[in-house]
């Protein structure tokens, strides 16, 4: 199996050595020709205008969106969360747009800008959650299923293919996370 991680900007890095150390081949995504042969799809955390910006002029944009709308299994954390977002609060931008659910962004303000927290993700029990100039979810329709929730923000959604999360497994030391992740494309 191979993953390919979004490596144009943001925290692909963290992405990538969490994915080895569970034995599976990583690939940083930069340029079109990259995204062949992958079997799932990470969009890291960084800054989702930057990164919207970059996969429009490396011309990836549309070929992620078709990847993903077929099908592509991909775990969005942060920035990721708000590419995949079908809309956002207060805002007209639209990036890739297939998860359906609105997004706020730096939803936690400047005092909370980082913070840890542990909760319950899906069935994942008393999973570390680290947030960032975090998002959260404001709204989410019908048909996804929220994952985890903190202080009644939802924080963290599966639908079908695609996990969006408002914080970052991925600096943490615990793979539960990408595991799952895994296991989904196993399936
Ligand atoms: N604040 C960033 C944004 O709006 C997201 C922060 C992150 O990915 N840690 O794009």
């Amino acid at each position: 199996m191979r993953i390919g991680v979004l490596a144009v900007q943001g925290a692909f890095i963290e992405h990538r050595r969490m994915m080895e150390s569970l034995g599976t081949e990583c690939v940083e995504i930069r340029q079109k020709k990259d995204l062949d042969g992958i079997d799932g799809l990470i969009l890291p955390g960084g800054e989702s205008t930057v990164q919207g910006k970059l996969l429009r002029d490396l011309g990836l944009f549309k070929e992620v969106q078709r990847l993903i709308a077929e099908g592509l299994p991909v775990l969005a954390t942060c920035a990721g969360l708000i590419l995949l977002a079908e809309h956002l609060e207060a805002d007209d931008t639209t990036h890739l747009g297939t998860l359906p659910v609105t997004v706020k962004r730096n939803a936690y303000g400047r005092q909370l800008g980082s913070f840890v927290t542990r909760e319950n993700v899906g069935s994942l029990e008393d999973y570390p959650l680290v947030f960032i100039r975090a998002p959260y979810i404001a709204e989410a329709s019908d048909e996804v299923r929220v994952l985890a929730t903190v202080d009644d923000h939802i924080v963290g959604v599966e639908y079908q293919n695609q996990i969006g999360l408002a914080f970052h497994p991925e600096m943490t030391e615990d793979c539960r996370i990408h595991q799952y992740f895994l296991s989904k494309i196993v399936k």
